[in-house]
């Protein structure tokens, strides 16, 4: 490893060493390129990587917080909320805006029904319906906005339990939560029915298609069987989908989406106190990076829906091949996935932890989950070539924990054991903070 640098260096480096040292301190980083990460990375092929840094590097410096000085940004970011709003069924009354990604989308539409309720209801101990499957974005911007959670379970299919949601409303509810799909299992909230019940009670309906929003519009396209998830459903209120994810753009895009701009306008802040002039701001971040607002729009422009519909038409047959691919070798898939994500269990004469680890020796880097525990699989186009690799490596680390039992008691698999038996959650999240904090011990 590189010596530790804690304090500022007295004297300039050239640029050239710098970056020099850069490339190989970047090293030890799992090499994405070789599809060897599946969530946090969404390369589309090498053509588009060296397109999007272009477009970035073309708006390199320029701020999307005052589209006043960059009119082109204002084009960019309004085209980019129509269009994300055309694909989701959301016509000409939707309204939305850009943000930085799905948590701050996420963010937006909290604070957006909080302050609706206020005003209009006058509801001042807000409350929120969330499955236990959904993000933990909503967890985080409840906390923030000041907003109290209710947790709904789901069925075995991790579907949200329709029952326990309708049991939870109550005159605090500001409004409910599905997936469109949920990110642990791919599996599809019965967005109809919460939409229904939200309509019914007068509340908030928000589709969280932060993974499946510039996705689920084309597999329906290739005509697979999507039960209808976006405005198109009477009772959907709000959406969240990321460009950064399978809308395959530079990181920091994603859009909010409302029903309609009465509804947006609780959304924004606006101050006429400031010395420093006027301050109208639409969400969290203040100044904003132009690069990834026009790599968004050119992105959209780029692809078109030609090429997303060809992209996903391999996406899914890889998804197919993985799925059959896991299932022969015993694992088993977690409910019914729509998409091109999903997770598998191991079969019980295996420890599923035992098996990343040993996938990891292998130099996957693994999602791991846990109730139930599995392994998640988020597939894109730098997957296609590693299928045949990646199951054998499955299936060797599978022959391989099935043998070692012991094994359990070791790596990560001890680690995940343990969390898995401590009774009181409060030391689980001790645990965490003591993460965090060693996190940034240099
Ligand atoms: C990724 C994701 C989010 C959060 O998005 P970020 O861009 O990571 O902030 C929220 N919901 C779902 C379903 C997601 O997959």
């Amino acid at each position: 490893m590189m010596e530790n640098k804690v304090s500022l260096p007295k004297s300039s480096t050239s640029r050239d060493q710098v970056f020099a040292q850069l490339q190989k301190i970047h090293e030890v980083d799992t090499r994405w390129q070789d599809g060897r990460v599946f969530s946090l990375v969404y390369p589309m092929s090498d053509e588009h990587t060296e397109f999007l840094k272009k477009v970035y590097t073309l708006y390199f410096h320029e701020n999307g917080l005052n589209p006043g000085a960059f009119p082109s940004l204002k084009k960019f970011e309004s085209e980019v909320v129509s269009i994300a709003a055309n694909l989701l069924g959301g016509g000409e009354s939707a309204a939305g805006a850009m943000t930085s990604g799905g948590s701050e989308s996420i963010m937006m539409a909290v604070k957006t029904y909080r302050d609706q309720a206020r005003a209009v209801k006058h509801i001042t101990a807000p409350e929120a319906i969330i499955p236990i499957t959904a993000h933990p974005a909503f967890d985080k911007a409840l906390h923030y906005f000041g907003v109290k959670l209710v947790r709904v379970p789901v069925d075995q299919n991790q579907r949200a339990d329709l029952n326990a949601v309708k049991a939870a409303i109550n005159p605090n509810t500001i409004f409910i939560l599905g997936s469109a799909p949920q990110y642990p299992h791919g599996v599809m909230d019965p967005i109809a029915d919460l939409a229904k019940l939200a309509k019914e009670h007068g509340i908030g309906m928000h589709v969280d298609a932060c993974v499946g929003g510039f996705m689920l519009p084309f597999l329906k396209m290739l005509g697979q069987d999507i039960p209808p998830f976006d405005f198109r459903v009477d009772g959907v209120t709000s959406m969240s989908a990321d460009l950064h994810k399978y809308g395959f753009t530079a990181k920091g895009a994603s859009v909010v989406l409302y029903k309609d701009k009465d509804l947006r306008r609780f959304q924004f802040f606006v101050s006429k106190d400031w010395p420093g002039g006027l301050f109208a701001s639409p969400s969290v971040t203040g100044t904003r990076p132009a690069g990834s607002i026009a790599a968004a729009w050119a992105t959209l422009q780029a692809i078109g829906e030609e090429g997303y519909l060809k992209l996903y038409r391999e996406l899914f047959a890889t998804t197919q091949k993985f799925k059959t691919g896991v299932e022969s070798i015993g694992f088993k898939v977690v409910g019914n996935p729509i998409g091109t994500l999903f997770a598998y269990q191991a079969p019980s004469d295996a420890n599923i932890h035992v098996v990343a680890d040993l996938m990891e020796k292998k130099g996957w880097f693994v999602d791991r989950q846990m109730n139930p525990d599995s392994i998640h699989l988020t597939i894109t186009p730098a997957h296609p070539p590693i299928v045949d690799k990646y199951l054998a490596d499955l299936k060797a680390s599978y022959e391989h924990a099935k043998a070692h039992p012991e094994l359990g008691g070791e790596g990560m698999a001890a680690m995940y054991g343990m969390v898995a038996k401590i009774p009181d959650p409060t030391m689980v999240n001790q645990f965490l903070f003591q993460y965090m904090d060693q996190r940034y011990e240099t």
